[in-house]
């Protein structure tokens, strides 16, 4: 019998999009988006739907630019400082995952801070460390939103992230520390190590951002721990987290399902970036 309430991300983010949409009828001009997609992979591609359908809902501008598979890192570079110096564009968001020889981060080191709303400029990323973000990496701070709607104070708490990604872990690692949450980080060597397990087990509150499956068992989970499983996997045509669901529910507070959890966050959080950065280029 599963004891622990759901943290559906679709409830949070419609509360998102509600203020959101208030905020966007405030503002001169639709705030637009522009989306750079390059090739054909099918995961972006049903990406770029969901978030151009919510722009609409919400008020907001969006401009699907699709670029060949064959696009060079520099044809992409340049690409990308066009809709830098375009004043109508206000916001730049390069879709993942792209044709190999592309170094996403790189990417992201050429948009204009003002315009990242990903998050993932060194700028953005720097102003997370010293606590003054307006724009943080999408995902991690749908995390955030997750925690928070439970309502927990996370000052003291144990919080174990298995992950460290430069969009998911290391900036939630960060946003964590400004709450004063004692933060330990695991990756592929704390396995390697075989102290994965010891780690999860003390977790007050737990976040898996690794991508697979039943990689975190629900006997580790600690009694009233919070479970937030970011990872996205398929698995016998099914979408299904990091942890396993069944037995975790049986012993967590909270825990997110997969699909539904974290998921439906992040395109909230996207358009949210998106407002901010008018109102950062407007200062
Ligand atoms: P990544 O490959 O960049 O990072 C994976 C991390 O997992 C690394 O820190 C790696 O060291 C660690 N790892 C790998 N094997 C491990 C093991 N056996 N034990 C412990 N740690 C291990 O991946 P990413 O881009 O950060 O994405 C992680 C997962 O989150 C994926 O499933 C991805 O699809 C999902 N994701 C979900 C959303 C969302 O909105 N829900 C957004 C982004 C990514």
């Amino acid at each position: 019998m599963r004891l622990a309430k759901l943290l559906e991300g679709k409830v949070v983010a419609d509360k998102i999009k509600e203020t959101l949409k208030i905020s966007v009828q405030a503002l001169k001009h639709a705030p637009v988006m522009a989306s750079v997609l390059v090739g054909d992979n099918s995961g972006a591609l049903a990406y770029v739907k969901v978030q151009s359908k919510i722009a609409q809902t919400l008020g907001i501008t969006y401009q699907l630019h699709q670029l060949p598979q064959d696009t060079s890192e520099e044809e992409l570079i340049d690409f990308v400082l066009k809709l830098n110096a375009d004043s109508s564009v206000n916001g730049i968001i390069v879709q993942v995952p792209l044709p190999r020889g592309i170094d996403y981060m790189k990417i992201c080191e050429f948009i204009l801070p003002s315009k990242d709303i990903e998050g993932m400029h060194p700028t953005n990323i720097g102003k997370v460390l010293f606590g003054k973000a307006r724009i943080a990496s999408c995902t991690a701070d749908a995390v955030m939103e997750l925690l928070n709607s439970t309502g927990a104070d996370l000052y003291g708490k144990e919080v174990v992230i298995v992950g460290h990604s430069e969009i998911i872990g290391k900036p939630l690692a960060m946003l964590l520390l400004e709450k004063f949450a004692t933060v330990t980080i695991c990756h592929i060597a704390t396995s390697k190590a075989g102290k994965l397990e010891e780690h999860v087990r003390r977790a007050e509150v737990l976040i898996v951002a690794v991508g697979q499956a039943g990689l975190i068992k629900g006997d580790w989970i600690k009694e009233g721990a919070i479970v937030v499983d970011v990872g996205i996997n398929r698995l016998n045509d099914k979408i299904v987290g990091d942890v396993e669901f069944e037995q975790a529910a049986k012993r967590a507070a909270y825990i997110t399902p997969v699909p539904g959890g974290v998921g439906p966050l992040t395109v909230a959080i996207l358009m949210r970036n998106l407002v901010e950065a008018v109102k950062v280029q407007r200062t």
